[in-house]
């Protein structure tokens, strides 16, 4: 049962994405805003087009461009993860984070009343380990989820679904897989599948698409990857910083702007009382949430976000990724990472009307309720040959200077149990 990670704990230079958030704070703060270098990229031609007709964009058209343009995004084309990618996540690093995510999802759903059926709804899934791994745990408890589950997936990126296909369905070898890269994205689902596992699977661009039911919401590393808008305060109130051509030194260079007067976004989103002078707004991680929450007070259902982030605190944290080291954020759109950290005030804020919320807690002290050490324990007796890796994994995921502490864990619970009495998610309790 043990899926060789080997390869990837060796490469000690790997880097996950909030392992140099120190470093960055000092270079970029909004307030100094700055221009950059830029490669010439298919996108940039392209951005260049737009704000010389439009004027400057906001960050979060910025952002949602790089990282999901149809043609040019970031994710839409390419296997971003690992040691020949740009970043890795705590599912890559170790089969122990999905087994353990597995259980938790069988234990609230056992503790929710194990209804007839449970969708298991993936946002972002990347490579598909995570799910891959939760399947497998599925299979093992098949005694108690019977043929419960379905398996969702929402996924924008047809390079990365078809890689999801391949994992789930076993078809993935070194020279690739039959599933069909470019596939019409339009129907709903715009591709199923039968895991190795015998579990239906099906994709969809968007959370709204998926069939109604009592459902879990998962989302690792998922809410990071969504466009935020930034807003700066100045003696005038709050300005949003926009994405602009700087003329000054050729074509080439972007540069971040302040907009002279308000927009629409820094009316609707900032608020008079807020303390920070710089703020991230993530409109769609909003949209998402509240779908989420919706759907768990109407159908049942809980939601499991894990992320780096903070409660509400932080100010400049969008920043770049390339081959495991910081990118400008600005430079040779659409071959790098973007990512900002989550605001979990501003999920909380978003949901709290329809669902309990719990969280976030550290990745370590969840996974150690979860009861990790036991996992590891038993890998480390049936799978000998694999110590170090194992060891190294654990290490990477539990230590509180690697992923440990960085990581957070965030949960949506209904509201109203049948007694009345309130939920405790599991992983959740604060010691
Ligand atoms: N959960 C995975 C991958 C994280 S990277 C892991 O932890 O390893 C972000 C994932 O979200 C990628 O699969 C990317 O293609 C997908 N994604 C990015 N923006 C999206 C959007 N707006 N809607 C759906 N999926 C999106």
């Amino acid at each position: 049962m043990f899926q060789n990670r080997a390869v990837l704990i060796k490469v000690g230079s790997l880097l996950y994405r909030n392992a140099s958030i120190r470093d960055l704070n000092g270079i970029k703060q909004c307030a100094q805003l700055y221009s950059s270098k830029s490669g010439e990229t298919k996108l940039l031609t392209q951005l260049t087009q737009r704000i010389k007709t439009v004027g400057p964009i906001t960050v979060a058209d910025y952002m949602k461009e790089v990282l999901t343009n149809p043609v040019a995004g970031y994710y839409m084309s390419k296997d971003v993860f690992g040691s020949s990618g740009d970043f890795t996540t705590s599912p890559e690093i170790s089969q122990m984070f999905g087994e353990l995510l597995a259980v938790w999802v069988i234990y609230e759903w056992t503790q929710l009343g194990s209804p007839e059926k449970l969708q298991v709804v993936e946002l972002g899934p990347g490579r598909g380990t995570l799910a891959d791994d939760m399947l497998r745990v599925f299979k093992q408890l098949q005694h108690v989820a019977k043929d419960a589950v379905s398996l969702h997936l929402v996924e924008v990126s047809p390079k990365m679904s078809a890689m999801q296909e391949a994992k789930l369905t076993g078809a993935a070898t070194s020279e690739g897989s039959d599933a069909e890269t470019n596939p019409n994205m339009d129907g709903i689902p715009y591709r199923t599948a039968i895991s190795q596992t015998g579990v239906p699977v099906s994709w969809y661009t968007h959370i709204s698409q998926v069939p109604k039911g009592f459902s879990c919401f998962i989302a690792h590393e998922f809410f990071d990857a969504l466009p935020v808008h930034k807003f700066q305060k100045t003696d005038k109130g709050w300005r949003e910083v926009m994405v602009d051509i700087d003329e000054g030194d050729g074509p080439h260079h972007l540069r971040f702007v302040l907009a002279p007067g308000p927009t629409i976004a820094s009316k609707v989103f900032t608020k008079d009382n807020e303390k920070r002078d710089h703020v991230e707004i993530c409109p769609q991680a909003g949209v998402i949430t509240q779908e989420m929450a919706a759907r768990i007070e109407e159908d049942g259902g809980m939601g499991l976000i894990v992320d780096y982030g903070h409660d509400g605190t932080k100010t400049d944290t969008i920043r770049g990724f390339k081959k495991h080291a910081l990118h400008d954020v600005l430079s040779e759109p659409g071959t790098a990472d973007l990512t900002a950290d989550v605001d979990f005030s501003y999920i909380r804020e978003m949901v709290q009307q329809s669902v309990c919320t719990f969280g976030p807690v550290n990745q370590n002290l969840f996974l150690q309720q979860m009861g990790i050490e036991t996992r590891l324990k038993k890998l480390l007796t049936t799978q000998p040959e694999q110590h170090k890796e194992l060891i190294s994994g654990y290490r990477m995921l539990m230590d509180p200077e690697q992923m440990g502490q960085r990581f957070k864990m965030f949960s949506l619970m209904p509201k109203n149990r049948a007694d009345g009495s309130p939920y405790n998610p599991a992983g959740f309790a604060i010691t």
